[in-house]
């Protein structure tokens, strides 16, 4: 089957045989991508993700989450907590310890966040930065977490950051109230979903947004096209073609591929979905109700099918050391993920 290739920004028409495990590609020219070109494209990674179909890491259903982003294209993912009480976080946590297929290490969300930027982090849980009641309260199964987010600007935080660095954990700014020299001082080089649940922009205060878009640091952005705006995440992709990177990531919940109108119990709070928004009853947005295949068909459309593999594959596929894929995704010219593929797949 004739197929455009995409990948590390280039685009080259090639033959994909799925029955033999083949690839061969033409390298002479760029290839467009037409009305009724089939598309090749390696597995999604989603960083930031609670849950989907109904289920949520809390749970203890991070295994069958998974299979179900893999069926979906998602080659890995990062399950992701909430601030919660320690034993909750544990019993998410333990299904982990198997280290089944897709999974990129876990990534705590909280509770070392700050409470004026909860968002819709149960807030009586937050703690006060604390390495040792951290290593105290997950043992061994602090060797399961890849990706910390935290408030840099509280109180304790120095020692936790560089304990968690010290352990090869990423740490990522988010929930957080610190200014720009804050994070400066700090080194942050990650922010967890980017422009949501942080100081806003202030010319004279620029805080994360500024440093964000100003500093070679990652960003993780929700495009699920409710979380940020298009234009902000043209900044973004601008700020930071040079240095840093985008990350797109779904921070999808328990509400993911379900239907709209569908409400539910979700960390302490009586959610529901409306017009692919999940929110509290207040109004707050309570992460996503999007998947990464339904974030990389909006980019894919808004800023083009490059922009889309980088930023939901390359990137995160780089920024946590997971090895060359072993899923393929065929995608139609609109950017719909058709057929997923698992297979070593021969590239000549
Ligand atoms: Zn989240």
């Amino acid at each position: 089957m004739k197929v455009v290739f995409l990948r590390d920004n280039t685009q080259l028409n090639a033959e994909f045989d799925p029955d033999r495990r083949t690839l061969q590609i033409d390298r002479s020219e760029h290839a467009e991508i037409t009305t009724n070109s089939n598309c090749l494209v390696p597995g999604l990674i989603d960083s930031h993700c609670h849950g989907v179909d109904g289920m949520d890491v809390m749970e203890g259903k991070a295994k069958q989450i998974g299979a179900n982003l893999r069926s979906r294209g998602i080659e890995y993912y990062c399950p992701t907590t909430v601030t919660a009480k320690w034993s909750e976080i544990r019993h998410a946590l333990e299904p982990c310890k198997d280290r089944f297929p897709g999974f990129a290490g876990v990534h705590l969300e909280g509770p070392f966040i700050n409470p004026n930027r909860s968002g819709a982090q149960p807030s009586d849980q937050i703690e006060q930065p604390d390495y040792q009641k951290l290593a105290n309260e997950l043992g061994e199964l602090l060797d399961l977490v890849k990706i910390v987010t935290l408030a840099p600007e509280l109180n304790g935080s120095r020692q936790l950051i560089s304990e968690l660095r010290n352990r090869r954990i990423a740490v990522s700014a988010g929930h957080t109230d610190a200014t720009s020299k804050q994070l400066h001082e700090h080194k942050i080089d990650r922010i967890t979903h980017f422009y949501n649940a942080m100081r806003p922009f202030h010319h004279r205060d620029p805080g994360p947004i500024g440093y964000g878009l100003t500093e070679n640091v990652t960003l993780e952005i929700i495009y699920d096209r409710i979380h940020v705006s298009a234009e902000a995440l043209q900044i973004a992709l601008r700020c930071q073609q040079e240095n840093g990177c985008v990350i797109a990531v779904s921070d999808g919940t328990a509400l993911s591929g379900q239907p709209d109108g569908t409400a539910c119990e979700m960390w302490g709070h009586r959610v529901s979905m409306r017009q692919g928004a999940v929110r509290l009853e207040n109004g707050t947005l309570a992460g996503s109700a999007a998947t990464l295949a339904d974030v990389f068909r909006n980019i894919w459309q808004d800023e083009g099918p490059s922009a889309a593999v980088e930023a939901c594959s390359e990137a995160p596929r780089k920024a946590l050391g997971l090895p060359e894929p072993r899923l393929w995704l065929l995608v139609d010219a609109e950017g719909n993920i058709i057929k997923v593929f698992e297979m070593d797949l021969a590239i000549s």
